[in-house]
């Protein structure tokens, strides 16, 4: 149930609304909004009962039932977007933010290079996996801590924001220690132990779709993230299994626009992971800007014939700036549409 309070409501009618709530034996979820206060509820109960019941309360504007079964990351819930602030960067908001750089962290120079390459270039975050998901044992596995410094040092010398990969929930305060976002796989998107562990990290995640996984299965591990505490939640397409074999994966982009109008939580792209070939992923970074992505995750390696993984579908520092400068139009474009919307909404 989501409860809107009039505007300046006092706290007295704030506080009877959520006694009511509890007697009816329904969870207090959240309570947002300064002016305008917004309760959240959840729980087993007499939902018919319970809405009239406030309906009649002092204070109350407008009790409705949630009928989506992922509730707090429902566009029922906010019909504005969320915005996440990442130090320079706001993802959801006003600018079409693009995270880039080699799918794993190999040694200090690769890095600090790619950090150079991809900053220079106008991406905001620098990607880089410590811990890497790999499907063979026997492949290169990731520098885990060793990694991460060498994150932090790239971090320092560009300004860039970090975003990496943390697999086990045993590994979320020190990669949280680190990184300014958390990336979770899509072979973890439904790990619900880390999801659990990951509602009390402090930082912003971003949850990778599933290779096998359904959009509202998405939107369940989303709600998995926010139910346990934290509402910083940013959602990624990164292609999915399919009988297709010319791409590694296929992109449902039809889903970023279906998650755009399911939930208020920002949506990017990864055309890399999509496409699993170099060739494709500029068209693919065009099609996400047009389709109304907030942003991309791209794999960049400044030699990608040397990567130790995922190399085939790294762009060269050339192919990422021409990318990048190719992209500006469309982007345009986009921050139109953008400013469109958010004069409609006030
Ligand atoms: C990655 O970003 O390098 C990665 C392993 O992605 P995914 O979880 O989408 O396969
Ligand atoms: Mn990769």
């Amino acid at each position: 149930m989501i409860i809107s309070m009039r505007l300046h409501a006092p706290k007295h009618e704030i506080d009877a609304v959520c006694d009511r709530i509890r007697e009816f034996n329904y969870k207090i979820h959240a309570i947002e909004g300064e002016e305008r206060v917004v309760i959240g509820a959840v729980g087993v109960g007499d939902v018919t009962a319970c809405l009239e019941s406030l309906e009649a309360m002092p204070g109350v504007e407008k009790a409705v039932r949630i009928s989506a079964p992922y509730k707090f990351v429902s566009r029922e819930f906010r019909p504005t977007r969320t915005e996440i602030v990442v130090r320079n960067a706001v993802i959801g908001g006003p600018d079409f933010v693009v995270m880039a750089g080699p799918c794993s962290v190999e040694s200090e120079q690769q890095i600090l290079e790619s950090a150079e390459i991809v900053a220079s270039a106008g991406a905001k975050l620098l990607r880089g996996g410590a811990f890497k998901p790999r499907t063979s044992p026997y492949d290169f596995q990731g520098l885990e801590v060793e990694g991460l410094k060498l994150l932090d040092k790239a971090r320092r010398a560009t300004g860039l924001g970090i975003i990496t990969e943390v697999m086990s929930d045993r590994d979320v305060d020190l990669v949280a220690e680190y990184a300014d976002i958390l990336q979770i796989g899509a072979r973890n998107m439904q790990n619900f132990a880390l999801l659990k562990t990951l509602g009390k990290c402090g930082r912003p995640v971003l949850l990778k779709r599933g290779m096998s996984s359904t959009v509202r299965e998405l939107l369940m591990s989303a709600e998995y993230v926010v139910a346990h505490g934290n509402a910083q939640v940013i959602l990624c397409e990164r292609g999915i299994r399919t009988f297709e074999t010319v791409t590694r994966n296929t992109c449902d982009i039809a889903a970023v626009a279906a998650l755009n109008e399911l939930t208020h939580l920002p949506v990017i792209l990864d055309p890399s992971h999509a496409t699993g070939k170099r060739s494709l992923v500029p068209a693919l970074s065009r099609a996400a800007v047009a389709i109304g992505a907030d942003g991309l995750l791209v794999e960049m390696h400044p030699h990608p014939e040397k990567a130790v993984s995922d190399g085939a579908q790294s762009l060269t520092p050339d192919q990422f700036r021409a990318m990048m400068r190719d992209l500006e139009p469309y982007i345009d474009l986009w921050k139109r549409a953008r400013m469109t919307e958010a004069v409609a909404a006030v």
